[in-house]
């Protein structure tokens, strides 16, 4: 299952453009200074400890938060300079899986999954909305629960439905936030390979936020290590913890102690 650890090269512009990028709340500064560009194709795991402004960074990518300074791109426009309707529009090309699922408890899965499309594609009859809801579950595996409620579904099954709710809009990006938090090893290999699938077969880049090194190692073509607000290290798994034993070491004193 072990990917490549390569860099893609890209003349394209990138997908996901972000550069001087700061984000304070109140006292507290959060982002200092953040420079990355993802590439079509590519996926990149950002690790930070918690608190270190992982999640700040993604809701700056959707617009859920505006940056004090710097500029976020996405699909070449600046997120902070779009009007709602217009983010509403960049946001359908972005499929954001959040680090609790986020399902909606009292909805079955078909109509969790059914939801973001009726709402944002209209004109569809009930038996295409019925096959793309099918689609979506077939690419997650899990087709066979499409009339259960969330409080069935196990830790990992309302993830692989949180990401096949996601998968029905056909996004560009997908922006992962701690995919595998909370789950036995076991089932993190399973949602690792799940997103491995999904870049596939469904041509996305992403962005990975995990504490996980297996999931970053087995993911990502770059790392990109937050600290103190800012990218200390940006590259291959092997480059930075394979040829930089320091770094390796740097990363389980700074997660684990
Ligand atoms: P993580 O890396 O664990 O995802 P977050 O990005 O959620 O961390 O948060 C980074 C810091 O920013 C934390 O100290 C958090 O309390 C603070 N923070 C996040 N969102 C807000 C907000 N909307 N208002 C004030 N502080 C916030
Ligand atoms: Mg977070």
């Amino acid at each position: 299952m072990e990917r490549e650890n390569r860099h893609i090269v890209n003349d394209h512009a990138p997908v996901i453009s972000i550069s001087g990028l700061f984000k304070s709340f109140g006292e507290l500064p959060v982002l200092q200074g953040i420079d990355l560009n993802l590439y079509e194709g590519e996926n990149i795991a950002i690790l930070g400890k918690s608190g270190s402004g992982k999640s700040v960074l993604i809701k700056m990518i959707v617009g859920l938060l505006l940056p004090d300074k710097g500029l976020v791109t996405v699909l070449g426009q600046n997120v902070a300079a779009l009007n709602r309707k217009a983010l509403d529009r960049l946001r359908l090309h972005i499929g954001f899986s959040f680090q609790n699922s986020a399902l909606y408890d009292s909805m079955n899965v078909f109509q969790n999954l059914a939801f973001p499309l009726t709402m944002n594609v209209k004109h569809l009859n009930r038996l295409q909305v019925t096959r793309a809801v099918e689609e979506a579950l077939e690419a997650v595996g899990l087709r066979d629960k499409i009339r259960e409620m969330p409080s069935d579904l196990s830790g990992g099954q309302r993830k692989r439905i949180g990401i096949a709710r996601t998968l029905i809009l056909k996004p560009k990006i997908m922006l992962y936030d701690e995919p595998t938090s909370g789950l036995d090893p076991v089932t993190s290999a399973d949602i690792i390979e799940l997103i491995n699938l999904v870049q596939s077969q469904y041509h996305t880049s992403s962005l990975i936020i995990t504490h996980d090194l297996t999931c970053a190692k087995n993911t990502a073509n770059r790392i990109a290590m937050l600290s103190k607000g800012k990218f200390s290290k940006i590259g291959s798994f092997d480059e930075l913890f394979v040829t930089d034993d320091d770094q390796l070491k740097a990363f389980f004193n700074y997660n684990f102690l």
